[in-house]
């Protein structure tokens, strides 16, 4: 089985527009599930509301099972959390939120995020962040660490675990150990975008081993393989999605020479997480 942690479709975006049926193309078999977001509701032409964006999901997952829906989370356009509470309470179905900083020029640390994350400590539901440069002034992953420390009990995943070079994966990777060390919030990042240049998974090994040998012990757990299709131009057709895939199995699985540890990092780690 595996699980792509961090997928997308939507019409009109800046980084295109694919339909569920075409990201559907897209994965093919290669995967059994894909945690996914609606892009209209965070960067398109025609931008969608909360409550739409969301709604479409909700229908969209109903008709492919394969579609496990992540509820888009328009912090910056919303006074309350009404309409964020009415899609939690009426749609169990969503396995969590979906945070985009650098879409909504909103810095991760605003206490307006606290009446969400308020809402998935309520209802049980990790967060996925977009996780940005560490040089961002809105989603550098300093600034979802510090808002994650203000709740330590609800799941906050760094996704693509920072955006940019190996500076700023050796920062975010830094930042995962403190939280560990300290206990000070609940951080998982997602393998998306680390090494999309080479494909060569340098960083992503760097990432694992970190998190293999923490002071506390082993925290691979908090890692989730992850592709951010149908964003990037490698995650636009199925023949490169299988290739990536197939690449991260095979230079992680001959790095590490445990199988269990793939499987975990394509599966079982989301399935825990999102209690699947
Ligand atoms: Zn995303």
């Amino acid at each position: 089985m595996i699980i792509d942690s961090h997928t997308h479709y939507g019409i009109g975006t800046p980084w295109g527009s694919f339909s569920p049926e075409q990201i559907l193309e897209i994965f093919g078999d290669s995967i059994d599930y894909a945690i996914c977001s609606n892009l209209e509701g965070i960067e398109a032409v025609n931008l969608k509301s909360e409550l739409d964006c969301n709604l479409d999901i909700i229908r969209v997952a109903k008709k492919y099972k394969k579609i496990l829906p992540l509820a888009v989370c328009q912090v910056d356009k919303s006074l309350d959390n009404h309409v964020m509470r009415f899609l939690l309470t009426e749609y169990p179905q969503f396995l969590g939120l979906k945070f985009h900083p650098e879409c909504e020029k909103l810095p991760a640390n605003s206490s307006r995020y606290d009446k969400y994350l308020e809402l998935a400590r309520e209802f049980k539901k990790p967060c996925l962040y977009h996780s940005g440069n560490i040089k961002s002034r809105f989603s550098a992953p300093e600034l979802i660490y510090e808002k994650a420390m203000q709740f330590p009990d609800v799941p906050i995943i760094l996704g693509h675990l920072s955006t940019g070079q190996q500076d700023s994966h050796i920062e975010a990777i830094k930042i995962m150990l403190d939280s560990i060390e300290k206990e000070s919030a609940t951080l998982y990042c997602d393998t998306s975008w680390i090494d999309f240049g080479t494909g060569d998974m340098t960083d992503v090994i760097m990432l694992i081993e970190a998190l293999r040998n923490t002071s506390k012990g082993d925290y691979t757990n908090r890692i989730l393989w992850a592709s951010d299709a149908f964003v990037g131009e490698f995650n636009q057709t199925n023949e490169l999605y299988r290739k990536n895939l197939d690449n991260f199995k095979v230079k992680i699985g001959s790095y590490f020479q445990d199988d269990n540890l793939v499987n975990r990092l394509l599966y079982f780690n989301a399935r825990d997480l999102y209690g699947l």
